[in-house]
């Protein structure tokens, strides 16, 4: 019996930091590069999943010596005495593909050595051959259990004689690969050429960069033809630092999506390495999500739109086939019409991909017409009518893609309370290269609901108010200006005569005041002050008379007591009208209003670039005696909060200010 795992959908947006596991095709590709470089390396920020575990138990027991640290995502690999590794061996490679290739050609490098390999049976059915052929040309011999060119079987290493060598890496642009990273342990310099195409071309690419880091010679002369010389590297590195896994950011680049609101993936600023970082342009292509590059993360923001809507009809997957699944699952919550192409090799993978998806894509209720090279999608009735048998039990076939697409597809609140409309079978296959992929799909999903209050501080004309506002929509935040509140008091006491009053006549006007709350017509996120359950108009409360006066009024202890309490209750406020969280702006936020708020952000930008703004909004303000006064009065001075984020925004966009706030939110969740 299998287990099932019923996935919660998100209750509130998305709001959340993920740490993404280092990338699976790095790490295994540094781990058979150190071997071949010989030497010791350090593989730093190393992914540990099932299938780089196989891969370094592969080279125990070809003699290398592994040491494993998972807590510091560390791998250290040296080889003891000589680089060469044992002569026999027997060799595990489960359903690993890049263990299963890569291993079988460094192997055929090391003459007279005698291996046996065997696989997960799922492995004995994935494409060998086109590495076996060109193995045999170069000097190896196979002996098969069961099928010919598959897994298992014994290998009498010829060793790489080098020289021409033909290759179909058709079906796998892992057979490829293989080749090219054990070529430097040829005989003599190898020319490598393509006899077909090859499919997922980035990664030949990584493999070709990354020989290329190890110091390894591998040039193209020509299309679909490598030459690799026969030698290793005079010098080695001692360590290397694995990418995060860009297939593994597609799960939660496309959630906020489904849930609205936005999730910073950590570290992620600063790859290249990998194919499927283009999935990023894909979801910009379908207008579902906007990402920028932020704080060394990239952050995702959820915009709801059908991920159909690509120019051109369909969407050619073949260099980012990992992905397909991604796209393609989350389509069912999306809506629009879908067509994904260039994705016939994925049928010989850890399942046939085409074929799983479309029939699990019709639980879903979508129409899905399934090609050999293609799933043409479209929602059969849009959800979630149709579900009417909750959870959906998905099956996810052994394929880790497979669990972790529909478990993001799960997080979308179709029925609006809650329900758990999606279960996974066999959750633990993710543990192919995220083994904990659920508990930070449901860390995150905690994360997003915990209420949070956002204290932004700050000057006159630095961008506050703008920036608040943004980021309130974009994480379901409510938005309270409170330089408007001491601007409606302000309005309040000249209205009353009181232009001119000393503190005095101020406190006892304000004895028998009564506030209430009422939200922005303009603005369903933003709470204002109402006088008289009225809300005064903003360009009432932006005079000549009101921007003189407001910061007397301001400086004064019982301006700022009376509205201590009311700026306070702004949190419960927030609450029962069920936002996510408060985000507050003003100059004594995150000193006395929310001392312990989740977030301090402190916008500063020069003078110069304070007047340029306020004089393009056509605003005269005397900006700077505003400030000089809010800086300098006994209480509640305007100061960067102890523990704030401090935000210079001069050279910034505007954008990049919304997003860098928006990425501390999601970091401080
Ligand atoms: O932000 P805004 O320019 O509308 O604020 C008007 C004035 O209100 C500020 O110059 C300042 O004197 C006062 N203020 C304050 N404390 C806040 C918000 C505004 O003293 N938290």
């Amino acid at each position: 019996m299998s287990s099932f795992k019923d996935i919660k959908p998100f209750a509130k947006p998305a709001c959340a930091s993920v740490t993404l596991p280092g990338s699976k095709s790095i790490t295994n590709r540094a781990m058979i590069l150190a071997a071949v470089a010989g030497g010791e390396l350090e593989i730093k920020n190393a992914l540990f999943s099932r299938d780089t575990i196989i891969m370094a138990d592969c080279l125990k027991r070809l003699g290398y010596v592994v040491e494993s640290d998972r807590e510091a995502r560390s791998i250290k690999i040296s080889a003891e005495g000589s680089a060469a590794p044992n002569l026999q061996a027997e060799l595990f490679v489960g359903n690993a593909g890049t263990a299963a290739r890569f291993v079988t050609a460094f192997c055929a490098a090391n003459k007279g050595g005698e291996y046996f390999f065997d696989s997960d049976e799922a492995m004995y059915k994935r494409p060998m051959k086109g590495l076996m052929d060109a193995l045999r040309e170069q000097g190896s011999e196979f002996e098969f259990v069961g099928q010919r060119d598959c897994f298992p079987f014994k290998m009498r290493a010829g060793g790489l004689a080098g020289g021409e060598v033909c290759i179909d890496a058709s079906a796998s642009s892992q057979l490829l690969s293989a080749l090219l990273m054990a070529a430097p342990l040829a005989e003599k310099k190898t020319l490598v050429r393509l006899s077909k195409g090859t499919v997922s071309r980035p990664f030949v690419e990584m493999t070709v960069n990354m020989m290329t880091d190890f110091g390894f010679q591998c040039s193209r002369p020509a299309d679909g033809v490598f030459e690799i010389v026969p030698r290793r590297p005079e010098r080695r590195m001692s360590a290397y630092f694995v990418e995060p896994d860009a297939t593994a950011a597609s799960y939660f680049a496309i959630l906020p999506a489904l849930t609205g609101g936005a999730v910073l993936l950590e570290n992620f600023a600063n790859c290249s390495l990998q194919g499927d970082l283009g999935f990023l342009d894909v979801l910009h292509g379908c207008s579902l999500v906007g990402t920028s590059k932020i704080l060394n993360g990239v952050l995702a923001v959820g915009a709801k739109r059908p991920a159909g809507n690509y120019a051109g009809g369909g969407i050619n997957f073949s260099d980012i086939s990992d992905t397909f699944l991604t796209l393609a699952a989350a389509s069912a919550a999306l809506g629009g019409n879908l067509r994904i192409e260039g994705i016939s090799h994925t049928r010989a993978q850890e399942t046939d991909r085409v074929a799983a998806m479309a029939a699990e894509l019709r639980k879903v209720c979508l129409a899905v017409s399934e090609e050999e090279d293609a799933l043409e999608i479209c929602p059969h009735k849009a959800l979630p009518e149709g579900i009417s048998d909750t959870p959906v039990r998905i099956k996810t076939y052994s394929d880790h893609r497979i669990a972790m697409s529909f478990g993001i597809l799960g997080c979308a609140d179709i029925f609006g309370d809650g329900t758990p409309w999606i279960s996974i079978e066999d959750p633990q296959c993710v543990s192919k290269t995220w083994d904990n992929f659920f508990d930070t799909l449901d860390a995150a999903r905690v994360a997003s609901e915990k209420f949070t209050t956002v204290a932004v501080d700050g000057g006159a004309a630095v961008g506050k108010s703008s920036v608040s506002k943004a980021v309130s929509d974009m994480l379901h935040l409510m938005h309270v200006d409170t330089g408007a509140h001491y601007r409606t008091l302000t309005y309040a006491l000249i209205n009353a005569g009181l232009a001119d009053a000393d503190e005095a006549a101020v406190e006892g006007y304000l004895s028998d005041f009564k506030l209430g709350t009422a939200f922005d017509p303009q603005r369903a996120n933003s709470a204002r002050m109402t006088l008289c359950g009225e809300l005064v108009k903003d360009e009432d409360l932006r005079t000549k008379a009101v921007n003189d006066r407001v910061s007397v009024f301001a400086s004064m202890p019982s301006v700022r007591n009376f509205l201590k309490g009311y700026q306070r209750s702004m949190a419960s406020y927030a609450r029962e009208h069920g936002f996510s969280g408060l985000i507050m702006e003003g100059r004594d936020i995150g000193s006395v209003i929310f001392p312990d708020a989740d977030v301090r952000i402190f916008l500063d930008a020069d003078e110069q670039t304070r007047a340029q703004r306020r004089a393009k909004e056509g605003i005269s303000d005397s900006i700077s005696a505003r400030d000089r006064m809010d800086r300098s009065r006994k209480t509640a001075p305007l100061v960067c909060p102890e523990g704030a984020v401090r935000i210079d925004t001069s050279n910034m966009t505007k954008e990049d200010v919304i997003s860098r706030t928006a990425a501390e939110i999601c970091r401080a969740k």
